[in-house]
């Protein structure tokens, strides 16, 4: 029989040999292959970017003349998980105007500084079927306004924050996007310039809606504000980031500030789903699944909630405004990772 202290040494050997061999097996995996969901996020950011990089369907926006000059071929892809990991393709530090997809952001301004209640009653939560800047869905419905993901809609939420000048208003709305994107975001001044020279057709809308008392400032001031906000620069990785925070219930994954209460994130997004690609909210339900916003300037944020934002940018945009390549590449990664949120129901 051994001693008692050769007995001791034996045990202390093996268990050492023991924990060498396990920590020798864990950094093989993650050195060499990452773990599962890690690896197959990169893959599928990877795959999506390489499957639409040569489609060339769409034109660049032009009615904001400045939107025409973006190079057509830019294209990027991010994933951002509810804890923060970004997986990124292609071309996703270059900046392009947000366009409408500052919309949902806005109302969740809304949704904070006042309720869920408010936003429903004075501008509206129904989908128009219509495109994004059109009039006759405000005379069709009561509501006017109809819902805060097309422009007549937003351009009362900016009218609804809580301001008493134009200055503070714009200071408010930029700080609100922002926040979501958990690092400050700036104007291009040269696309405000560009649409807030030639925004009669909103201008148009911001004074129908202040005839119906359907706006709740002067018609120019949230027309500018507006215009500003749709004017704010953003990178793909940026507009990820923005859905990060609604994927992760409101707080985002960087800062750890909430920026939208929890019970008021379900009704922003089912927003979303419903409203968030005009009159091809439709369509995109049916295929992609997501709740999702897209802006003329390219870019698309989809959510899946609980879990991740994909967001993905290319200038070309279809009839409806929205970017072919964008909308190609999240509805792959969808139906590759089975992210409908329909999904096993
Ligand atoms: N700023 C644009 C407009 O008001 C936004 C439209 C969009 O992105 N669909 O026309």
């Amino acid at each position: 029989m051994d001693s008692l202290p050769t007995l001791k040494l034996r045990i202390l050997f093996a268990s050492t040999l023991l924990v060498i061999t396990s920590l020798f097996l864990s950094s093989f995996t993650l050195a060499d292959t990452g773990p599962p969901a890690t690896q197959q996020l990169q893959n599928i950011v990877n795959q999506a970017h390489s499957k639409f990089k040569d489609l060339k369907d769409g034109n660049n926006a032009n009615y904001i003349p400045i939107l025409d000059t973006v190079p057509s071929e830019l294209f990027g892809v991010v994933i951002i998980t509810r804890d923060g990991q970004v997986y990124a393709t292609g071309d996703t530090d270059y900046a392009f105007s947000i366009q409408s997809v500052s919309k949902p952001f806005n109302a969740a301004l809304i949704m904070q500084e006042q309720s869920p209640e408010a936003l429903r009653e004075k501008i509206g939560v129904e989908p128009t079927g219509l495109p994004f800047n059109s009039k006759i869905a405000l005379e069709l419905y009561p509501a006017r306004s109809v819902n805060p993901l097309v422009n007549a809609g937003a351009i009362a939420s900016v009218s609804m924050v809580d301001a008493s000048s134009e200055k503070q208003r714009w200071k408010k709305v930029l700080a609100n996007l922002s926040g979501f994107a958990g690092e400050d975001l700036t104007l291009m001044k040269e696309v405000y310039r560009s649409e807030y020279e030639t925004s009669w057709s909103n201008r148009a809308i911001a004074n129908l809606l202040f005839n119906y008392e359907r706006l709740y400032s002067e018609p120019e001031e949230a027309l500018i504000v507006y215009t500003k906000m749709c004017s704010v620069g953003v990178t793909t990785r940026q507009l990820a980031m923005m859905g990060a925070t609604l994927a992760n219930d409101g707080v985002n994954p960087r800062t750890g500030k909430r920026m939208l209460k929890s019970a008021a994130v379900p009704k922003l997004l089912s927003l979303m789903l419903t409203a968030g690609f005009y009159d091809e909210s439709g369509f995109w339900s049916y295929t992609a699944g997501l709740p999702a916003k897209t802006g003329v300037g390219g870019g698309i944020v989809a959510i899946v909630p609980g879990k991740m934002a994909i967001a993905a940018f290319s200038p070309r945009v279809n009839d409806a405004g929205n970017s072919v390549r964008a909308m190609k590449a999240i509805t792959y990664i969808s139906e590759q990772l089975k992210l409908n949120i329909f999904e096993g129901s």
